[in-house]
């Protein structure tokens, strides 16, 4: 059975996070070279836009797709991260940012209709998230890189996992780190919380340790995963087809 995951609900890496596609390929191939494409607007423009600005799903929006899923029996992880960074640093929680997203996903998870997993405190490192005017920024645009030390992680697990845990009633079990970038102290964070799952595209990027309380899941296989953006740029007529490819 595939499952299926939806990324990046709530986060401000959609906002913030801005870099162009400088070479364009047919068949592999390249064509076209240009170089500016991560300069001033050139990454938020088509046909250079990578991944560039766009707005959080409205509550119509979820409607039609929670419908769809419904109707083909799926029943979705979806990744939200707790917290919308504003342009100064400061943290406003998803459900204060996203008062009626937030309300239509509590409302699908007590229904059973989706799985709530955790995508991070921030999805960014605060401070370096803002775009910037010559280069692509998509680096700062994950959160948990090992260079942090013990107390961020912990810090930024736990106040993601309270606020997801108030919010939605209900233990949070699985972690989407942001970007596929995860550390052995985003490990250590986890333990003693409800986190009993990382999916994730690789292992630590800091140690090999065999984890024992917690399940590593890769998602290579067995899932479709793919982001907001896709939804927003490609409409439902996209999610259909992706659900018949995977689902025959
Ligand atoms: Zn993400």
């Amino acid at each position: 059975m595939i499952a299926f995951r939806i990324d990046d609900i709530g986060a401000s890496s959609k906002w913030y996070n801005q870099h162009g596609k400088k070479t364009f390929r047919f068949r592999g191939i390249p064509y076209f070279y240009f170089p500016f494409a991560n300069v001033w607007f050139f990454k938020r423009m088509w046909p250079f836009r990578k991944w560039a600005r766009y707005n959080e799903l409205t509550s119509d929006e979820w409607q039609a797709i929670l419908q769809m899923l419904k109707h083909h029996r799926i029943v979705p992880i979806v990744a939200i991260t707790a917290t919308w960074v504003e342009q100064d640093g400061t943290l406003t929680p998803f459900p204060d940012k996203f008062p009626e997203e937030a309300a239509i996903l509590k409302d699908a998870a007590d229904k059973g209709d989706i799985f709530i997993a955790n995508h991070g405190l921030t999805h960014c490192v605060i401070g370096k998230h803002l775009p910037s005017f010559w280069h692509s920024n998509r680096e700062f645009h994950r959160e948990f890189y090992p260079k942090f030390d013990q107390s961020y992680h912990t810090e930024h697990i736990q106040k993601s996992q309270k606020i997801l845990e108030e919010f939605f009633a209900r233990p949070v079990e699985i972690l989407v780190p942001p970007g596929n970038i995860w550390s052995i102290k985003t490990y250590y964070a986890m333990q003693g919380t409800n986190l009993k799952k990382v999916i994730c595209n690789q292992y630590m990027q800091d140690s090999n340790e065999k984890l024992t309380d917690i399940q590593f899941i890769h998602d290579g296989e067995n899932m479709f995963y793919f982001h907001d953006m896709e939804l927003k740029r490609y409409g439902l007529t996209w999610l259909n087809k992706q659900i018949v490819n995977f689902y025959g």
